[in-house]
């Protein structure tokens, strides 16, 4: 079967991928991100195929319904109230998962044709800080380095990114280039994450300190006549009031130990190697970002590499990297409610003028929109009346989520493009498009280092699932512009970005892919990844700034001056510990692709909290307890798991499970999200939280065919297996007796009616176990247990896809499958399913010492190499002497 060329639709690294129509999936060797390579994400997304949980076909207040009715009625709930209450009751709410080409539209269609700039995204929840700070200090929102840059560096900062897993790909390239020029790599995070895994340094400072961190860092290049005087008279201004400001609150050393609550002797060593160093990168991602001093963070960052003038040359830069996989492209686009389109601004009137006449757009919006917090926040209040969301889940990501569900309730009309069915936004549409996913649409996106790439279709869309410039094109028609909305096909509305991107354009916008404007239809299918800056007719991509030419009036860098701010809210008595959020290895988002796929549930199979030992303690929390996670938001309840590379007084929560798949429901029900006053970024990385403990009173494992959720008063967390799904459990109420718990069994395992019923129970010890059989196969089986014994989910799951043998229905009340083999653990390389307790008995027993050893041994990290920074991590565990 052919493999067509497209890009993974993860993370901003924007990975070529060859997949063809039968699932089958390949790093593309032909493109510059990844040579090939691939994460154990991006390896699996032939098993994210399978269509399950896809919404096929759309519907109307809960209702099958045509496309035809469904478009009517997104226009005529807009046309009404814009008639009513005028353009700015409307609102568009749109994703970094969308191609270019949607964003393009649906820009055009409200600042052009609505005539209002309430358009925002869930990019500002990704990279609204390094937009604004990019601005700031370069005039226009431009990363100035390259990829290659990771490798020609001789050291790497990484300021509250965890590039190992959650920029896995671009990771690896840094390992490598480790390997063979010896690159030093430090790095800044609060928690000790895979990241550090072989890391020259860590500091892991105080959550939110720092801007004190990077301004301590200029008062040293300072006064140690570190900086490029005659670079920074040449190409910048602003460098003495940036000083100035510096010094105030990170003058010395113990100033920034007092801050940071680090060693001074970690700081100063952090600060002569960047001294030392001339190619030096400093790389940032979401720690930064996403915080209420996000844009004071990036520009005290930026301010180091312009008072070096280590920009823009090889190995040298600052380097924002994006979480979604077409942040870029929407950036690129306008699709932030403060931006007008192709960088150009609201606060230019000649830019105005210019979009104007482009678009032919006599209701142009003159002003910026509401941002995402504002905009759910103006949703609440009834100022905003009909809004239409895709390709996001609100309800589950954005902050005090129990508010934004508030406002999605109360808004009069409320339309939800998706391709999946598992969103929690969904149960408050009044429309739901169906829309088409990766593989099945084409178009184009931007990676972090300014590359565009084709995304292909290369499968049928299933159902009735359309590509959301389709819908948004088809809206616009019904509201009486179809003039100004003629695209046939994705490669209309490409070129028609790339005109604009290039008209009356005199050099002094650097987004220009002129080039681009003219394609045929053919080149435009053909189309290799491109880097931009690409005018026509001139060179294109590569490294910007090495020589100055900014993006400003005078073409002179602005330094920032920026001082450090506590956070906007602190950790008191009432909540004494701060909640972080992030990523997990093998998780997407919320789940909604990724969480279907069994081997990519096997690294972290549910939500966790996890906190330092010392900190459990305190809190009289158990190795098997619960946790009540409270802050002034609202209460979850996860699991608890205790590790020493938490900082003590600092908790930390993935953000990928929501209401389909665990009990716990979005961490974002308790994060509070006060936003960056400059770019609107929600601060989802120091929310102040108190812990509980709850004790399990039992533990169970229920096994069944059928997905869905369940109730009560429980503790459930869904992990697909082959054949079905698992749930684990957990209660802190004493289980029922007699009928009612044999009611209670029932339900949980849908058994079907003529189902054979095998059960067994041991009340004195707590013990229950049934099994649900049909025309010879297990159906479902649920096991209880006070203790937690339970049997191992992944062999009983086995059970699920073959005709039970007599011994095995024996067994499977003894609570363990005949022949069943032997337990892995948590699996710690997902390309070839290698598990911990099969690395622990590697090393133990043969000796395993290097990741070189066990990949020749078992394969683990010889494929995507996601897994070698753990695997670093257990080969170190397991040589340290025992306590
Ligand atoms: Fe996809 Fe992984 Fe590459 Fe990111 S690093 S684009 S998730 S394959």
């Amino acid at each position: 079967m052919s493999a067509v060329r497209t890009t993974c639709p993860y993370c901003g690294v924007g990975c070529g991928v060859l997949a063809a129509a039968d699932g089958t999936i390949a790093g593309d060797p032909a493109h510059p991100a990844n040579h090939g390579r691939l994460c154990s994400k991006g390896a699996a997304l032939g098993a994210t195929l399978s269509g399950e949980g896809r919404l096929l076909q759309p519907q109307i207040a809960g209702a099958p319904a045509r496309w035809e009715a469904a478009l009517d009625t997104i226009a005529d709930a807009f046309a009404r109230t814009i008639a009513a209450h005028g353009p700015d009751a409307v609102a568009l709410y749109v994703s970094g998962q969308f191609l270019t080409e949607d964003y393009y539209v649906a820009n055009k269609l409200m600042k052009g044709f609505v005539g209002s700039a309430n358009i925002d995204t869930n990019s500002r929840l990704c990279m609204a800080s390094s937009v604004a700070g990019h601005v700031r200090a370069f005039g226009a929102d431009i990363v100035p380095g390259i990829y290659e840059d990771w490798e020609e560096a001789d050291l790497v900062v990484l300021v509250g990114s965890n590039a190992a897993w959650c920029h896995p790909v671009l990771f690896q390239r840094l390992v490598a280039a480790r390997a063979r020029r010896g690159t030093r790599v430090i790095v800044i995070d609060p928690r000790r994450t895979a990241s550090c895994e072989g890391a020259d340094l860590h500091l892991a400072l105080r959550a939110g300190s720092d801007v004190a961190l990077f301004a301590g860092l200029l008062v040293h290049l300072a006064d140690r006549g570190a900086v490029a005087a005659d670079w920074i008279a040449a190409h910048t201004d602003g460098f003495a009031a940036a000083l100035a400001t510096a010094r105030q609150t990170a003058g010395t050393l113990a100033a920034i130990a007092a801050i940071t609550e680090l060693p001074e002797a970690e700081i100063a060593a952090f600060y002569d190697a960047f001294i030392a160093t001339e190619r030096v990168m400093t790389v940032y991602s979401q720690g930064v970002n996403q915080s209420s001093s996000g844009t004071d963070k990036v520009n005290a960052i930026i301010n180091c590499h312009l008072a070096t003038g280590r920009i823009g040359l090889p190995g040298s830069g600052p380097f924002s990297v994006t979480g979604q996989p077409n942040a870029m492209g929407g950036r690129e686009v306008g699709g932030l409610a403060n931006q007008l389109a192709a960088h150009m601004r609201f606060d230019d009137a000649a830019a105005l003028d210019r979009v104007r006449r482009f678009w032919q757009a006599p209701r142009l919006a003159t002003r910026p929109g509401l941002k995402a917090v504002d905009l759910f926040d103006a949703v609440l209040d009834g100022r905003v009346k009909a809004l239409w969301i895709m390709a996001t889940n609100p309800a589950a990501s954005m902050p005090d989520a129990p508010r934004i569900r508030a406002a999605l309730e109360a808004c009069p009309f409320v339309a939800l493009s998706d391709c999946s069915t598992w969103s929690d936004t969904a149960r408050y549409a009044d429309v739901l498009l169906p829309a088409a996913a990766w593989g099945e649409k084409d178009g184009t996106v931007t990676n972090s280092e300014r590359r565009i790439s084709r995304q292909r279709a290369f499968r049928p869309a299933p159902g009735e699932a359309r590509p959301d410039w389709w819908a948004l094109s088809e809206v616009a028609r019904r509201l009486g512009w179809a003039a100004a909305f003629p695209y046939r096909c994705a490669a209309d509305i490409l070129r028609e970005h790339a005109a604009l991107s290039t008209f009356e354009n005199d050099g002094s916008r650097l987004f220009d892919i002129g080039a681009l404007a003219t394609l045929s239809d053919d080149a435009y299918d053909a189309l290799a990844p491109v880097q931009w800056p690409l005018p026509k007719g001139q060179q294109a991509g590569g490294r910007l700034f090495g020589d100055g030419g900014f993006a400003t009036p005078d073409r002179r860098a602005r330094f920032v001056a920026t001082a450090w701010q506590p956070p906007s809210s602190l950790p008191d008595d009432a909540y004494p510990l701060v909640l972080n959020t992030g990523r997990v290895r093998d998780q997407w988002h919320t789940m909604t692709r990724t969480g279907t796929v069994p081997l990519l549930m096997t690294h972290a199979d549910g939500p966790v909290l996890y906190l330092h030992p010392a900190d459990a303690a305190r809190c009289d929390i158990g190795a098997d307890d619960l946790v009540a996670l409270t802050s002034r938001f609202g209460e979850t309840i996860l699991p608890a798991r205790m590790t020493p590379e938490q900082r003590p007084g600092e908790v930390f929560a993935a953000i990928h499970w929501n209401d389909w798949f665990a009990s716990s429901g979005p961490i974002a029900r308790i994060v509070g999200g006060a936003a960056d006053p400059l770019s609107g970024q929600p601060e989802l990385k120091a929310t102040p939280v108190r812990l509980r403990a709850i004790r399990a009173r039992w533990r169970g494992l229920l096994l069944r065919r059928s997905a869905g959720t369940l109730s009560g008063d429980v503790y459930w967390a869904r992990v697909p297996v082959e054949g079905g799904v698992a749930f684990e459990l957990a209660g802190w109420t004493t289980l029922p007796a007699g009928a009612v718990l044999e009611d209670w069994a029932t339900a949980l395992l849908g058994a079907p009616d003529g189902a054979e019923r095998l059960d067994y129970a041991d009340p004195a010890r707590g013990w229950y176990r049934w099994a649900s059989i049909r025309d010879g196969r297990l159906d479902g089986c649920l096991f209880l247990s006070p203790a937690g014994n339970l049997p191992e989910r992944r062999t009983l799951a086995a059970l699920l896809a073959r005709p039970l043998g007599d011994d095995e229905r024996l067994a499977l009340l003894a609570g363990w499958p005949a022949g069943a083999p032997v337990d892995q653990g948590a699996i710690v390389c997902a390309c070839f399913a290698v598990g911990l307790r099969t690395l622990h008995r590697a090393i133990r027993e043969d000796g395993l010492s290097s990741v070189d050893a066990i990949g020749a041994a078992l394969k683990a990290g010889t494929n995507c190499g996601s897994c070698i920074p753990e695997l670093k991590q257990i080969l170190r565990a397991a040589a340290a002497p025992a306590a």
